[in-house]
């Protein structure tokens, strides 16, 4: 069992890449579970975002970790929050003030230009030197809602229309990791540590 650090503190990520990776061999750690805090997301690339979090998590547990940067990028709004998605309503992390400010500036908005996509870029290193971080990416298309719809997931989840599955919202948690940004960013990772041990 290989004992990975997630340099994340948000829950929804956690229980997400938990259950992706819970046949994987790899038992993912929290960085909360070392008193590891959030680093300063200075970056102007999820690449840059996801590399700072899992260099900041993996020098503090000396234990490879795994950098999660993700957001949601509305067409209409030039692809706004982006990377900016945590702390788009101004407070990192408050998801009912993000998702109320998001249907605020599109509420004229007819639905064909309602058009978004989740990103997701992992970083996973090996330790906080390594020169060379395992990167994946996943997108998951769909349009922003009118109004927030079901009660699971989390984010901007209550408020995200995927056309071909529905709310995102009302999404079990299964099938959201197989088709959402982090879960497609998920099994990309898998291939490349698989690629690795052989
Ligand atoms: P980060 O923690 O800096 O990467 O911020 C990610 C932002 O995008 C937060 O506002 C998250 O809630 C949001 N986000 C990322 N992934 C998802 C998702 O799967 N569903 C809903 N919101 C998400």
């Amino acid at each position: 069992m290989r004992k990975i650090v997630l340099a994340s503190s948000n829950p929804g990520k956690l229980a997400e890449i938990r259950e992706v990776l819970a046949d994987s061999g790899i038992e993912l750690v929290a960085q909360g579970e070392f008193g590891i805090g959030d680093a300063e997301e200075t970056g102007t690339t999820f690449v840059e975002n996801a590399l700072i979090k899992a260099r900041h998590a993996a020098r503090l547990s000396g234990l490879p970790a795994l950098g999660d940067d993700s957001g949601i990028c509305v067409d209409v709004l030039g692809g706004a929050p982006g990377l900016y998605s945590a702390r788009y309503a101004g407070t990192h992390g408050d998801n009912a003030a993000n998702n109320a400010k998001l249907l605020a500036t599109l509420r004229d908005v007819a639905d064909k230009e309602r058009t978004a996509h989740f990103h997701c870029t992992l970083v996973l290193l090996r330790s906080a030197d390594d020169p060379a971080p395992l990167i994946a990416e996943g997108l998951w298309r769909g349009r922003i809602l009118h109004a927030p719809q079901g009660s699971r997931g989390f984010g901007y989840d209550p408020v995200f229309f995927d056309p071909a599955n529905g709310p995102a919202g009302e999404l079990a948690p299964a099938l959201k990791n197989r088709i959402s940004h982090r879960g497609l960013a998920l099994a990309r990772l898998r291939e490349l540590l698989d690629t690795e041990k052989r």
